[in-house]
């Protein structure tokens, strides 16, 4: 069933945006009586277009749903070359990340100026968006927006904030120490080139927690995949930590 996040008024009418309003009609071609899901405030709902002409739709019932990890997850994220953020971007938010911000660095090579900086950010809220869709989430992850790794804004930090460090080759056992239920978690991904020694023993002192992703040396869109697997598996599964 096709899910759309929108708002219910509290006549229980349910107004989606000129996008999904078009996708409904002309792209599902949706009939009077058909049935969709949508999410409002982090809530599901079943339902039912009413009318077509205009479009007419109603909420008929609340449906339970605990998608979403229970901790916030952020992925801090070093610019990378190509359409890899994309790729990221999507990937992170079917694995439940709650927000990500981009991580400008001494090895990035990218380097977004502030004129394209809003179109940027547009697209990449929408591939959060429709990757939300596709996952059944009950959120869209919150970009934070691009930032030095010299200058971390306060938003960027949870209760624990763990930095990927390949120098670190330890055993599975001993990845991402310190993440415990209830707690609200950072993961810090290199570009290409790698965080400095500099760059590391700074994140160190901000209080960064280095973890290693195992005995590879991996793609930065990979390890951002992996970390984010390895935090969801240990939060989202009710006996681990
Ligand atoms: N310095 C790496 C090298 O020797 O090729 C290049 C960096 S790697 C392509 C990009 C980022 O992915 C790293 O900065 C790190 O954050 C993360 N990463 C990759 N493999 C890792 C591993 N085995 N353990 C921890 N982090 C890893």
């Amino acid at each position: 069933m096709q899910r759309y996040f929108a708002n219910i008024d509290q006549d229980y009418f349910v107004h989606v945006s000129k996008e999904d309003e078009h996708h409904i009609l002309h792209v599902m071609r949706m009939k009077k009586g058909d049935e969709i899901e949508v999410v409002d405030n982090k809530q599901l709902y079943l339902c039912r277009l009413d009318d077509t002409n205009p479009l007419t739709i109603s909420m008929v019932h609340e449906i339970a749903s605990d998608v979403e990890i229970k901790e916030d997850v952020t992925l801090l994220y070093a610019l990378t070359k190509g359409d890899k953020i994309d790729l990221v971007l999507q990937k992170a938010t079917e694995l439940g990340v709650k927000k990500v911000a981009l991580i400008q660095s001494e090895r990035t090579v990218v380097k977004y100026d502030s004129k394209d900086l809003e179109k940027k950010s547009q697209r990449f809220v929408k591939i959060m968006k429709e990757a939300s869709e596709q996952s059944h989430r009950l959120v869209v992850p919150e970009f934070l927006g691009i930032f030095n790794l010299k200058a971390l804004p306060p938003q960027v930090f949870s209760d624990v904030n763990f930095v990927a460090y390949e120098k670190d080759a330890s055993k599975v056992s001993e990845q991402f120490q310190g993440l415990e239920k209830g707690k609200s978690v950072s993961i810090l991904i290199g570009p290409e080139g790698g965080f400095s020694k500099q760059e590391i023993d700074n994140l160190v002192s901000l209080g960064f927690i280095r973890t290693s992703l195992g005995k590879r040396i991996l793609r930065a869109e990979t390890a951002a995949i992996y970390a984010l697997s390895v935090i969801g598996y240990l939060l989202d599964d009710e006996k681990l930590i």
